[in-house]
């Protein structure tokens, strides 16, 4: 009786408890704009079309067994994955030297991912991370638990409403050599705020010197611009420049497959020799974790990308998620500066990428929103567009406009 009497009350997770509070409001025109899921513009999860067909395929194969899966996952489904985020051409992959696995969602790559590095890197000194200031918060907490301690770097400047680019810089170089950076593949959570090309090109450079490890999340592929290839620019580059690194891939949002829990590792390594001991390795780690991943959304993603049609028809999806949110951006945008005249500047609501914006709004104001307006959001400002639509973006800007006169 006397065995948990020490256990503290952790408090409920912010998004979640966010999202119960908005359940119960009973007010007709509340939004909510916390939760990083995929609205459509009636404000309803959206089953991708080319997943409902890759579903009814798969429903009506005779030889779909229930059996395990490798360790390592189903192996058409993490080649495919591979090939989407490093290249179809990556010589990376051609030269065998890429060790791909995979897990329980973006959040299992992380985890996996980070207690390898926290197993096997060579670490100089201390056993650490550094994460953006700020960064999707499970990050910390991952880290955290396989005992790497998560330091931060400059990442977004409030004054700008931008990126931290000298800050980033500083910190790269300042660094203890070999230093890990947990970096955002494209659409940076929580800011939507992503390095321009010319910006990853001299981030890479700062790396390779300082013998610095890239420890990518993609969990956004295809949600920044709408295209696939484009999202996956910076990763492909860093490995062309030779940068050591690693990537987690999430297929909760690009395939609209979030309880499926569809993802995977790709640890790129030196040569194949040294590939085949990551792979090793990993499957040790993935057996005491979770023996064999999960089939279904393995079999749906793996039909998706390995099927030529299925794949464009996936591409055309994206762009329809994608173009949403951009046009939302873009509304948001025209009702603040040209109908309210709201004050402030506002542009980075279009200049930011992907499911997120940072509003640049304070504490006080993101509560006054929640409280006098029925929007609920984070308190530090952020909104996922998605939760904008055609029907709410009217009072959305309004109240807004209202919270910052
Ligand atoms: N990484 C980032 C930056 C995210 O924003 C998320 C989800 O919000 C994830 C990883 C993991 O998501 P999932 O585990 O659902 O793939």
């Amino acid at each position: 009786a006397e065995s948990w009497q020490t256990v503290p009350l952790a408090p409920p997770d912010s998004i979640f408890k966010l999202t119960a509070a908005y359940k119960v409001d009973k007010f007709d025109k509340k939004i909510n704009l916390g939760v990083g899921a995929y609205r459509d513009n009636d404000n309803k999860p959206w089953v991708l079309p080319v997943v409902k067909k890759a579903n009814e395929l798969l429903l009506s194969n005779p030889n779909i067994d229930h059996e395990y899966l490798p360790i390592t996952g189903l192996p058409e489904f993490t080649s495919a994955a591979a090939k989407l985020i490093l290249g179809s051409d990556s010589p990376a992959i051609k030269e065998g030297r890429v060790s791909s696995v995979q897990t329980i969602s973006g959040t299992g790559a992380n985890h996996l991912g980070a207690l390898f590095v926290s197993r096997f890197y060579s670490w100089g000194g201390d056993k650490e991370v550094f994460l953006s200031d700020p960064t999707w918060v499970n990050h910390h907490a991952i880290f955290k638990n396989v005992g790497v301690t998560p330091k931060t770097y400059p990442y977004y400047d409030p004054a700008t409403i931008g990126l931290d680019y000298d800050g980033l810089m500083a910190s790269l170089n300042s660094a203890p050599p070999r230093s890990i950076y947990l970096l955002h593949a494209c659409a940076h959570n929580p800011t939507g705020v992503d390095p321009t090309k010319e910006q990853w090109a001299k981030i890479a450079d700062l790396m390779l010197e300082k013998g610095h490890y890239a420890f990518f999340d993609c969990a956004y592929q295809g949600f920044a611009s709408g295209d696939l290839e484009g999202d996956a620019w910076a990763v492909r580059e860093f490995v062309r420049r030779g940068v050591s690194l690693l990537v987690c891939q999430s297929f909760a949002k690009n395939a609209g497959l979030y309880g499926e829990r569809v993802g995977a590792l790709h640890v790129v390594s030196p040569t194949q020799e040294t590939g085949a001991r990551v792979t090793s390795q990993l499957s040790v780690l993935q057996r005491s974790e979770i023996s064999n991943p999960p089939t279904y959304g393995a079999r749906i993603v793996s039909l998706i990308l390995n099927d030529p049609a299925l794949f464009e028809e996936w591409k055309r999806d994206i762009v329809t998620m994608a173009g949403r949110i951009i046009e939302m951006r873009k509304q948001l945008h025209h009702l603040l500066t040209v109908e309210l005249k709201t004050p402030g500047n506002w542009d980075h609501i279009v200049n930011q990428i992907g499911m997120f914006s940072f509003t640049g709004i304070n504490p006080e104001q993101s509560k006054a929103l929640t409280e006098k307006a029925h929007v609920y959001l984070t308190v530090n400002g952020r909104i996922s567009m998605a939760g904008l639509n055609t029907h709410n973006i009217r009072y959305f800007a309004e109240s807004l406009d209202q919270t910052v006169r």
